[in-house]
């Protein structure tokens, strides 16, 4: 079946009693014990039966069926958030004594995850640039367990080759964990190119609308009962309505990213003629930077960042002449938003960890949304050409 078809009719939950449609909200934090509840008690298999919602719910059940299935995975947990979806990842599928590969630009808050809270629990970590394949086979180590990546890097739109990655991590049975948040499963499906894992802030493209903060984790049944066990300890159970939203955004998820594809791309070009503009990051205005495994996407997602000429005085300038995208951090949603990676994202960085990032002054980072393409043109150019242009 195609993603659309996937995106519509996949994990639906079919009520016996009424027939909805739709899946119902399941707004119960506990359910009658019947006679599978203790047995599942007695077994330790908790997982699928409904019995307390932090264990799981029948609105969780649906979104995450959905998900994985959009992802070609066996099996999917909705989470809280994209960083509990990431911390209960790294902590179920990592222990102590174990070494993880990651990335300098991978998102800020992951960034910080790694930074902050893998030495206190033993676990150690190696940051590469994720585009330099021989640093991360010097990286590797016997006790590497895992290897941490974003398929499109944050905010400059880098592609790593997660194909020769998971290659190299196979070789030393280390387990290949993707963010697959910037591509979604319409432009890429990292488990069938190798990834062990994909996980997701769901709060953007899958969801769609700004309006849930959620995220999702996605692989072998084998390995997410172990991210559930953990999730479950560290309390980042998905409430029922959050599943509802989740879940009835991502049925439009291919229509939404096909216009954001298209609409970003014709954005780049655009920003990459414009005399104000120094560079636009988008990967279609590199197509020699583009892995193999990429090659023929579909596109490559709604972000567009790129550098204005005077710094990041003349950026915040043309960000408030902007009329219709909102200034506001997060992308991946139906209205277009625009933010600098300096204040926001990348804030915690150095200045010396921000020029490693390649967060340059003068960087804004676009999320287009699904307006008309005619009308974000329209208003980038007269933010750009704000007093008879920024570049005199
Ligand atoms: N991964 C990526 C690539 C992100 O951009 C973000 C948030 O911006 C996250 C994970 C964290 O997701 P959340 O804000 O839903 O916790």
């Amino acid at each position: 079946m195609s993603l659309e078809t996937i995106a519509v009719q996949s994990g639906t939950y079919e009520d016996p009693v009424t027939g909805a449609v739709g899946t119902p909200v399941f707004a119960t934090t506990t359910f009658t014990l019947e006679t599978d509840s203790y047995s599942a008690f007695s077994d330790g298999a908790l997982r699928d039966v409904p019995i307390y919602t932090r264990y799981g719910n029948p609105s969780q059940w649906s979104v995450q069926e959905k998900i994985a299935s959009l992802e070609g995975a066996e099996s999917g947990l909705i989470t809280s958030s994209g960083m509990s979806a990431i911390a209960s990842t790294v902590f179920a599928l990592t222990n102590q004594g174990g070494h993880i590969i990651s990335a300098y630009d991978v998102y800020g808050g992951t960034y910080n995850f790694l930074r902050e809270d893998m030495s206190g629990s033993g676990r150690d970590v190696t940051f590469v640039d994720p585009l330099d394949l021989e640093a991360i086979k010097e990286a590797i180590r016997p006790e590497t367990q895992m290897i941490l990546l974003e398929t499109l890097t944050n905010p400059l739109l880098k592609i790593p080759d997660i194909e020769a990655i998971a290659d190299i991590a196979k070789q030393v049975s280390a387990l290949l964990v993707v963010d697959n948040t910037f591509l979604t499963p319409i432009n890429c499906q990292p488990l069938h190119i190798g990834a062990d894992i994909v996980v997701h802030s769901a709060t953007k493209y899958l969801s769609g609308h700004s309006d849930v903060t959620a995220g999702a984790v996605v692989g072998s049944r084998k390995y997410l009962d172990r991210v559930w066990a953990q999730a479950l300890r560290f309390g980042g159970s998905a409430e029922a309505l959050s599943c509802f939203l989740v879940e009835r955004g991502a049925k439009t998820l291919a229509l939404r990213v096909a216009q954001q594809n298209r609409s970003a791309r014709e954005v780049a070009g655009f920003l990459d003629r414009h005399p104000a503009v120094l560079d636009v990051a988008y990967p279609s205005l590199h197509p020699e930077r583009i892995p193999q495994f990429l090659r023929d996407a579909p596109g490559f997602g709604g972000v567009v960042s790129f550098r204005v000429t005077g710094g990041d005085e003349t950026a915040l300038a043309v960000m408030k002449k902007l009329k219709i995208p909102r200034t506001a951090t997060s992308l991946g949603g139906v209205e277009s938003l625009v933010s600098m990676p300096t204040n926001t994202s990348h804030s915690s960085l150095t200045s010396g960890q921000k020029q490693v990032a390649g967060i340059e002054p003068g960087l804004i980072r676009l999320s287009v949304g699904i307006e008309g393409t005619a009308d974000i043109l329209r208003d980038l150019d007269q933010a750009l050409s704000f007093k008879g242009g920024f570049n005199a």
